[in-house]
């Protein structure tokens, strides 16, 4: 499979405009377009301009920029879309459906019967040691 770079970024390369998409935000840090193959009516991408891997990779103040792009298009997908429900997700790495990787935000409105499946099942909560793995997330979130 091709390396993905900065350089052969499909993302990159709409924030340039060098391939076209519907866009419906811009800003000097932001970037948010219509998804080409929508998950439902108004499925938004809400992408940085500058090319960070993932999530995890981007700077604070840009995530929270994304963000808050995020939530005004959710508010907006309900009043003038008539979505009643909004998906807000992001993937990270190809173990959690992130295709394309360069960072982006779904906001997927979600309208009665859109028979959309977004969601996992929930696992036998006794397979995982919670107080150990509370404990180990609780030491790191503090360093
Ligand atoms: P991911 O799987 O990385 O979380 O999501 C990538 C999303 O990008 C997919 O929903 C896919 O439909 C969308 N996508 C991939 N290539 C293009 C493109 O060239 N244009 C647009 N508008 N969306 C794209
Ligand atoms: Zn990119």
């Amino acid at each position: 499979m091709a390396k993905h770079t900065e350089d052969n970024c499909v993302f990159c390369k709409i924030v340039k405009g060098e391939i076209s998409s519907y866009k419906v935000y811009e800003d000097d840090d932001i970037y948010a377009f219509l998804d080409i193959s929508p998950a439902s009516k108004g499925h938004v991408l809400v992408t940085t301009k500058e090319h960070f891997q993932n999530f995890l990779m981007v700077p604070r103040d840009l995530v929270e920029k994304a963000f808050m792009v995020a939530q005004k298009i959710g508010q907006v997908q309900m009043s003038l879309l008539g979505a009643e429900g909004v998906n807000v997700l992001t993937n990270v790495n190809e173990v959690a459906g992130q295709s394309v990787m360069h960072f982006h935000i779904h906001v997927i409105p979600r309208y009665r019967d859109d028979s959309l499946e977004i969601g996992f099942k929930p696992k036998m909560i006794q397979k995982y040691d919670l107080p150990v793995l509370a404990e180990q997330l609780h030491k790191g979130l503090s360093k």
